[in-house]
């Protein structure tokens, strides 16, 4: 595509960074494993949806907006929200009580994505909502010869699978060597895994041919990818934990079933984020929430706007470990500060802020670039490379009357200077700065003419 260069990203399968090829540039197609829905999203959680935000941006800038396919999933099938369930409304039948826990974080969660910054992804399906196809793919992998019943599970066979362990380059037989996993009696070997399991009376349980029960984690996603993307797509994304077990066994599970070589194209991985230079836990009481950050004096006694937390994430490449910090925190907003909160119009996004991101999502370069731009390039630029990053500073909401009666001014202004009244000019300029007007000169890049924009200050 014109004036677009190569997409290049590192794909965790060849452990190498290569050009990407979509299967069909009419219908690009992504997956990123969602969160699971029984409390708060913390600020480690908000990683992943940041950075695989941006690359559906730039994704939708390279091949059209309508022809990229992001599915991010929700988790609400989980024994952490039936505990969950149970502690908090232990008066409700416990359906009622699942449904209370899930809906309430699922709306949170959204809510916190977007004051990120971040799109809605195309199709956000629920695990609850895709039972059936679950059941119907481990009825084809028990028809395939790759999973077996025992002791009131349906297990994965791992052994029936030559090249398992392909995306973690983890080997079976160097994992059971001198391996202290204690190998659950029933299972074949010790690294199957759970497709189905038998629920009691008070489990949520869905009702199947192995009788009423749940799904394994992992078979969620391969039913959610497969239903909404098909059974191979282009890229699948997560945080690094994810890479093993989830995601080899999301593989195996699906190409066993489908009988293909690949799942997805190009698998893709966030680094971890630590706070303050420590692993975040509830034990170390360093455990931030999106919501705490956004809403609440909790960290470093007061709030953050969404747009500082999201900058401060970009300022990390993607697969590098990232330390969150006040520190960090207020560099991103002090660069934040010195942006214009311009329009984009139908400028087109700057070369190097692009070029920047088509590197494997280097958005660090790209914030270089859009904070030169943001200095001495043109506004409109400005804005569609910033849109691009999902950074553009937001308009102090402001009164149309006001905002015409500063813009009369500030032509007025640029009047008196073409005419070299500098000293009436410089009154306007002081005037609307004692009014909280901040007004910025630059210059048209092709007309060299002087231009000036406003902003309310901060
Ligand atoms: P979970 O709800 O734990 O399954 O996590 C949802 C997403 O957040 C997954 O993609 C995880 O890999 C990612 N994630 C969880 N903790 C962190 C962290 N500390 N840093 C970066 N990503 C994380
Ligand atoms: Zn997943």
């Amino acid at each position: 595509m014109g004036g677009t260069p190569e997409l290049k990203l590192y794909n965790t399968l060849t452990r190498e960074k290569s050009v990407f090829k979509p299967i069909d540039a009419e219908n690009v197609r992504m997956y990123v494993c969602g969160p699971t829905v029984y409390d708060y999203a913390h600020i480690g959680n908000a990683r992943p949806v940041i950075v695989f935000d941006v690359l559906f941006r730039l994704l939708r800038h390279v091949y059209g907006e309508s022809h990229v396919t992001y599915a991010r999933n929700i988790t609400d099938v989980d024994d952490k929200i039936n505990a969950r369930a149970l502690r908090d409304y232990p008066g409700l039948p416990l359906n009622a009580a699942i449904r209370a826990v899930t809906e309430k974080t699922e709306r949170q969660f959204l809510d916190d994505a977007l004051a990120l910054g971040s799109l809605e992804p195309t199709v956000q399906p629920r695990a609850t909502d895709n039972i059936a196809e679950m059941i119907a793919i481990i009825e084809r992998l028990i028809a395939r010869g790759h999973a077996y019943q025992a002791s009131g599970e349906v297990l994965f066979d791992t052994k029936s699978m030559a090249d398992y362990g392909q995306l973690s380059k983890r080997n079976l037989d160097e994992q059971q060597a001198g391996a202290r996993v204690a190998v659950d009696a029933h299972k074949k070997s010790p690294g199957d895994f759970v497709l189905w399991k038998l629920s009691d009376e008070n489990e949520p349980g869905w009702e199947s041919p192995w009788g009423r029960g749940r799904p394994g984690w992992h078979i969620e996603c391969s039913a959610m990818s497969g239903r909404y993307l098909g059974d191979v797509f282009d890229i699948h994304g997560g945080g690094l934990d994810l890479i093993f077990p989830h995601h080899e066994n999301e593989i195996a599970q699906s190409r066993c079933a489908h009988g293909t070589d690949v799942m997805a194209n190009v698998w893709m991985h966030n680094g971890f984020l630590q706070v303050e230079g420590r692993k975040m836990s509830k034990s170390e009481g360093n455990f931030v929430t999106i919501y705490e950050l956004l809403h609440t004096e909790t960290f470093a006694g007061r709030q953050w706007p969404g747009e500082v937390l999201r900058l401060a994430m970009l300022m990390t490449h993607y697969r590098e470990p990232i330390d969150f910090s006040v520190k960090r925190l207020e560099e991103a907003e002090r660069l934040l500060a010195k942006w214009p909160a311009a329009e984009p119009g139908d400028a087109k996004p700057d070369e190097t802020v692009l070029n920047a991101l088509a590197d494997d999502l280097n958005t660090v370069a790209a914030v270089q670039a859009l904070h030169a731009l943001a200095q001495s390039g043109d506004p409109a630029v400005f804005a569609a490379s910033a849109t691009l990053l999902g950074v553009l500073p937001k308009k102090t909401e402001i009164d149309e009357a006001v905002a015409a009666e500063i813009d009369a001014r500030v032509k007025a202004r640029l009047e008196l200077l073409k005419a070299k009244n500098f000293a009436e000019a410089d009154k306007i300029r002081d005037t609307l700065a004692a009014e909280g007007i901040q007004l910025k000169d630059g210059k048209n890049a092709e007309t060299g003419e002087r231009v000036t924009t406003w902003e309310v200050k901060k």
